[in-house]
């Protein structure tokens, strides 16, 4: 069987010194040692200042939009995982959809003016694909009307964007470390935040708000990491160059082998180092989709509609029209990649595509 993504698993005596550690420490979450190691090895890797680690790739979300967003408008974009609009929903803020664009596949920077209205507080953008979205743009737009710029940098593990991480840009930027996801704790996630008042804010809120063990700076959640899933992000770390580079090559043989004639593929925006997290194609219509997909799945072989549907249309939203989203999101499929999979599977998926 070939899924979508295969979690990298590091070798098992790798992770079990890592645990050993936790053992002899007999110290088990509230930041930990392999935690603050983490985070240390994880600022030397992406280049970053600061890092907060977190849950899962959706609370930093959550945090940030309860700290920011102020129950008004967010203008986000309707293709990306559900988390990036259930996440305004839950914080009782409105998510008001801005269509993507057709290539970059990220919001569309020319659509976000007319969406503003007095309540917009934020702006909450992802970079889809680990593809970046143009920033400078929401920058300029951002800062004329006194926005902020969150990014669901979910898919953005190692991307590099105009010379530094990706993780650097907007007010705050979030990642999931999932295992499905480029680097995986199980689960888990970060938060970038260059601002430090908010950075602050940020960190004790995901700790319920405390400041030491009797007093508390204000509201907070449990957003905290335990020791297990940061023995699982030593050890797993260490191999990131190793899994990038044969997901590179994975790559670039579909970029070889596949026919694209009749296929598009995700334009990724000048200025980027990509890390090759998805291979999304995109069909000429859902038709096709639907009888590659039966064709793959005959085989084994499991890609996924990433992302179907179009977030406009989830059940708990009225729904809107968004032309591009709504197309596009109809006829885009995720290609198997992984750190292992091999050439002749490779030869063989683009074989059925192309036929
Ligand atoms: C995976 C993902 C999330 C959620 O991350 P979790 O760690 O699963 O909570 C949020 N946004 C996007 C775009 C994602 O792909």
């Amino acid at each position: 069987m070939i899924n979508v993504t295969k979690t990298f698993f590091p070798p098992i005596e790798e992770y079990v010194s890592q645990l050993k550690r936790i053992w002899a420490n007999e110290w088990l979450t509230n930041r930990g040692e392999l935690v603050l190691e983490l985070e240390e090895n994880l600022k030397d890797y992406l280049k970053v200042s600061n890092i907060i680690l977190m849950t899962n790739g959706t609370i930093p979300l959550q945090i940030a939009l309860k700290i920011l967003g102020n129950q008004g408008e967010i203008i986000t974009t309707p293709f990306s995982y559900v988390a990036t609009t259930s996440a305004i929903i839950w914080e009782n803020c409105k998510p008001v959809f801005v269509d993507i664009h057709p290539e970059y596949l990220t919001i569309d920077e020319t659509k976000i003016e007319a969406a503003i209205t007095d309540k917009t507080t934020c702006i909450l953008a992802t970079h889809v694909f680990g593809n970046p979205c143009n920033i400078e743009e929401i920058d300029r737009i951002a800062k004329k009307h006194n926005l902020k710029v969150i990014y669901d940098a979910a898919h953005s593990f190692a991307v590099r964007y105009k010379g530094k991480s990706v993780f650097e840009y907007g007010d705050v930027s979030t990642c999931s470390f999932h295992a499905t996801k480029l680097f995986q704790t199980g689960e888990g996630g970060a938060v970038f935040c260059e601002n430090e008042s908010l950075r602050h804010k940020m960190f004790y809120s995901h700790n319920f708000g405390h400041n030491g063990p009797l007093e508390f700076h204000g509201l907070g959640i449990n957003g905290k990491v335990s020791e297990l899933h940061g023995a699982m992000g030593l050890a797993v770390l260490p191999h990131l160059d190793k899994i990038l580079e044969s997901r590179k090559n994975v790559v670039e043989l579909y970029d070889l082998k596949l026919n694209f004639d009749k296929l598009n593929k995700l334009k990724i925006r000048e200025g980027t180092y990509w890390n090759y997290s998805y291979y999304p194609v995109i069909f000429q219509n859902e038709e096709k989709l639907l009888l590659v997909q039966k064709k793959l799945n005959s085989h084994k072989i499991f890609p996924r509609r990433y992302f179907y549907p179009s977030l406009n249309n989830v059940p708990f939203l009225p729904k809107v029209t968004m032309p591009i989203s709504d197309d596009i999101a109809s006829r885009i499929l995720c290609l198997p990649l992984s750190h292992d999979l091999v050439k002749k599977d490779i030869e063989m998926i683009c074989q059925f595509i192309n036929s």
